[in-house]
């Protein structure tokens, strides 16, 4: 039976987010941080919080936010926006650059999210092709932007789901081939060796957006922000809905920032880990791993790749089932977690491949 009242046309195809949420002992498909935050940092937040007037609305502006952040960072409150986790600031970006008869362009494969929400705001979305090596083509993306004329132009950094680092030319070489604005999504930029943040500048249309998700490991609390130029920032906030960031979220995403060098410590751990479960999948046959400068590593089975995923949740352990998706045939996604879920994860994936082998 078709349902009384339908849905906008253009959505009707629109498929949801696909990402089993399954209670299993070792989550490692979502590329959270394995680690909780630190116990006083909650305590802080939780005092503040019992401190803060409930019955009114929590600041539109996020003023100490955004001071806090903008110091922590070395960029000015001016250009930041921040919003209900990235996804909330890409929705926003999109809301206010994208819509009907604007087009955005992305490289494929990338973060599923930027032609999800690129649709359902409208946006008609630009796919270009990446490399063997999941690298971005500055020719190829050139040709591209100058056919479309996107609005904005996508570039996941670290990509997800491949884990591929874009060199900072090939961003120069996306702002200076595009009128629109081009759009890095540093979703994993603490786990990366460069980042796009230091070419942030008021005259070029250059926007970088981060998480608390990963790193902060505040995935529940939804935080996410953009370092934009003034311009830029001064528009999301026209679009955003008024009063969406709530006081619990703004004031967690202050005290955060205290936790910096322990943040560190934790980003060196996880990319050490990387490196060891990397080393460790090249031994394994039939296994072949991509380079990451994220906190996740995307690798190929020469076997069915779906089945593989299913004998490891089988065993508890679960990963990202990339199998079927368009140029990542029988590709698993596996995110770093601590030393013991990697462990198991690698012993699971042995013990699974007897059953799946490859040909
Ligand atoms: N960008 C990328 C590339 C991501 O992988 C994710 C999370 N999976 C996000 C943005 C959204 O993260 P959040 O909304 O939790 O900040």
């Amino acid at each position: 039976m078709s349902p009384p009242v339908a849905p906008r046309d253009d959505l009707r195809a629109l498929e949801g987010y696909h990402s089993p949420q399954l209670d299993v002992s070792v989550r490692l498909n979502a590329n959270e941080s394995p680690f909780a935050p630190p116990a006083d940092f909650v305590d802080r937040w939780l005092e503040e919080l019992r401190r803060e007037p409930l019955n009114r609305y929590p600041d539109r502006d996020a003023v100490a936010l955004r001071d806090t952040l903008g110091t922590y960072l070395g960029q000015p409150a001016a250009r930041l926006f921040c919003a209900n986790g990235s996804n909330e600031v890409l929705q926003t970006l999109l809301l206010t650059y994208g819509g009907p008869g604007r087009r955005a362009a992305m490289f494929e494969p990338t973060y599923a999210l930027h032609s999800h929400i690129a649709r359902i705001t409208g946006t008609e979305v630009v796919v270009g092709e990446r490399r063997a090596d999941f690298s971005v083509d500055p020719v190829a993306a050139r040709a591209l932007v100058e056919e479309h004329t996107p609005t904005i132009v996508f570039v996941c950094s670290p990509n997800n789901p491949t884990g591929t680092v874009e060199p900072a030319a090939t961003i120069e070489a996306l702002l200076d081939a595009t009128d629109g604005l081009v759009v890095v999504d540093e979703a994993y930029g603490e786990f990366a060796p460069w980042s796009a943040l230091a070419l942030v500048r008021d005259d070029w249309p250059l926007v970088v957006v981060r998480t608390y998700s990963k790193v902060w490991s505040m995935a529940a609390l939804r935080l996410g922000f953009a370092v934009a130029p003034p311009w830029v920032v001064e528009e999301l906030e026209k679009v955003v809905l008024p009063y969406h960031l709530a006081s619990a979220t703004q004031i967690a995403g202050r005290l955060a920032l205290d936790l910096g060098a322990e943040m560190g410590d934790r980003v060196g751990l996880l990319v050490a880990e990387r490196e060891r479960v990397a080393a460790q999948l090249a031994t394994v046959d039939g296994i072949t791993c991509f380079p990451s400068g994220a906190n996740f590593l995307l690798f190929h089975t020469a076997g069915d790749g779906h089945a593989l995923w299913e004998r490891m949740v089988e065993r508890g352990v679960l990963v990202r089932d990339f199998s079927r998706w368009p140029r990542l045939d029988d590709c698993l996604r596996v995110t770093i977690g601590t030393p013991g879920e990697n462990d198991a994860f690698l012993a699971v994936l042995r013990a699974a491949l007897q059953e799946v082998p490859v040909p």
